[in-house]
């Protein structure tokens, strides 16, 4: 595990943390809702996207691209 993949809770530095919800931000970023185990917060994250989610998410996008021009015709 590289150093940079934990992520620690802002208000208590714990590492015990708990993804909640992962969305999409049109820059290439994931955002995500983290839950701290310990002290029971909610911070949000923002990362850059796992090499394989983000081939996924180019196929995504071109799916919308094509809905789009199929929406406008
Ligand atoms: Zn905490």
């Amino acid at each position: 595990m590289k150093d940079d993949e934990i992520m620690r809770c802002p208000y208590c530095k714990s590492e015990n943390t708990k993804v909640i919800d992962s969305r999409e931000t049109k820059d290439g970023k994931v955002r995500r809702k983290r839950k701290c185990l310990d002290c029971g917060k909610n911070f949000t994250t923002y990362e850059l996207f796992e090499q394989r989610l983000f081939r996924l998410d180019e196929l995504e996008e071109k799916v919308r691209k094509i809905e789009d021009i199929v929406k406008h015709w």
